[in-house]
């Protein structure tokens, strides 16, 4: 048997209806933005493997540090003590976040950052003696998996099983011409159970990359702000220099008042999170009972190894080099932004920073999972081009140092799909 075989008889594999996928590709090597399987067969990864990925695959600089962090600490816990890379990172991370960041939770992956974001909000009204229980989300928004992120998230299929046992989430629509999002929050805020207001900050990733105006965004969260409703910018798709900024809310000239951080963290290579908060936060939880405390931990919080390779991710991130590769690839996006423009099948194409995104024209809406998103996608890997289409939605989300060829070979593979669709 070969590796896809065994994977078939051991491996349950994330949104996957087993019934209907046959065997999946066992990748075996990465380097750059190629990835090769078992059989040798080589892929371009343009969407950075769930968008964690933007230095390429196996990069020396971040494994060096990895490697030299697991041979000096390699762990040890952070209840009742600290390390040296993640007071680092912490440092690090302040000096380059929205300037009222001020405290920062490390966790492990996207969802228990939006987990510890939401609690910290509920908790804190609760440590008041105010009974602010509900929180505001944008509809066909993504914060995770988890119950409380799942909760947050209005992408309903992910979710339907669960309805009744999630927290209470009222949603608005992201502000786009069609909809006054702003007056539809106002009636919102007439009540006091609001906690807080979660949102993915000018894209939503899983939605399909859908985009809103960062001057819209600014309105929502200063009537936040003036109803006392925390703020928490989901940052974990757009963070570090996807949008064509540090992070998205480096758009905005308001600061949100928590800040959710993973996926291209640690440059892809060991999964950790990030939860940044402000003064008056983190100051809500001090007090001489303990039960005021934030009573959330994670077996690997603060975990050495995963900080020093984020220390080394965000070095390489401000490199004159890196930054000079994403102004690149963002103007390389957009030019085929234009070239799409004449195409007769396609619609609404949309680019911020390094990332792309257009619709399919189709008679009928597509579901996100459904045969005709199989089909391109199923197109693109027989070609060596990993990208997964939602619904009629193609994206392209490329690592950082993808070169102007390799990416004309992705713009070609996408023309000829649209060819034969
Ligand atoms: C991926 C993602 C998450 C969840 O992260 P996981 O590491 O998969 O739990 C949350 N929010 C956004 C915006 C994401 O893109």
């Amino acid at each position: 048997m070969n590796l896809s075989q065994k994977d078939q008889l051991y491996n349950w594999h994330p949104y996957t209806q087993h019934q209907t996928t046959g065997l999946l590709p066992a990748i075996v090597k990465g380097e750059g933005v190629y990835l090769w399987d078992e059989n040798g067969k080589e892929y371009i990864d343009a969407i950075s493997s769930w968008w964690v990925n933007p230095f390429g695959h196996s990069n020396p600089i971040i494994a060096q540090a990895i490697y030299k962090q697991l041979t000096t600490l390699e762990h040890v816990l952070f209840g009742g003590f600290t390390n040296k890379p993640a007071v680092e990172l912490a440092e690090k991370l302040l000096s380059i976040l929205p300037s009222n960041q001020k405290k920062l939770f490390y966790s492990d992956n996207g969802s228990t950052a939006v987990e510890i974001a939401l609690k910290a909000a509920l908790q804190y009204f609760y440590n008041k003696g105010e009974k602010r229980t509900k929180i505001i989300a944008f509809e066909n928004g993504f914060h995770g998996d988890t119950f409380g992120a799942m909760a947050a998230s209005g992408i309903t299929f992910f979710t339907e099983a669960f309805q009744g046992s999630l927290l209470e989430v009222v949603r608005i629509p992201v502000p786009t011409a069609e909809n006054d999002s702003l007056n539809l929050l106002e009636n919102l805020l007439q009540s006091n159970d609001f906690a807080a207001f979660i949102f993915e900050p000018l894209v939503q990733g899983a939605a399909g990359m859908v985009m809103y105006a960062p001057q819209e965004l600014d309105r929502l969260i200063s009537l936040c702000k003036k109803n006392k409703v925390f703020t928490i910018a989901d940052e974990i798709m757009t963070g570090f220099g996807k949008t064509g900024k540090t992070f998205a809310c480096d758009y905005l000239n308001e600061q949100p008042d928590m800040i959710c951080l993973s996926k291209a963290l640690t440059g892809g290579t060991i999964p950790m999170a990030v939860t940044s908060f402000s003064q008056e936060i983190f100051d809500g939880f001090l007090s001489n009972d303990v039960n005021k405390a934030l009573f959330h931990g994670h077996t690997f919080t603060g975990n050495p190894t995963g900080c020093a390779a984020a220390l080394a991710a965000i070095e390489l991130l401000f490199t004159e080099e890196m930054q000079h590769n994403i102004k690149r690839v963002a103007q390389q996006q957009y030019q085929f932004k234009n070239r799409l423009e004449q195409h007769p099948t396609v619609e609404h194409i949309r680019t911020l920073g390094i990332i792309l995104a257009f619709e399919i024209k189709r008679e009928t809406s597509e579901s996100y999972y459904g045969d005709f998103r199989n089909k391109l996608y199923a197109f693109f890997i027989e070609n060596g081009i990993i990208l997964r289409p939602v619904g009629n939605t193609i994206y392209i989300l490329p690592p950082y140092v993808t070169t102007n060829e390799q990416l004309e070979i992705i713009y070609k593979t996408i023309e000829k799909a649209l060819e034969i669709v």
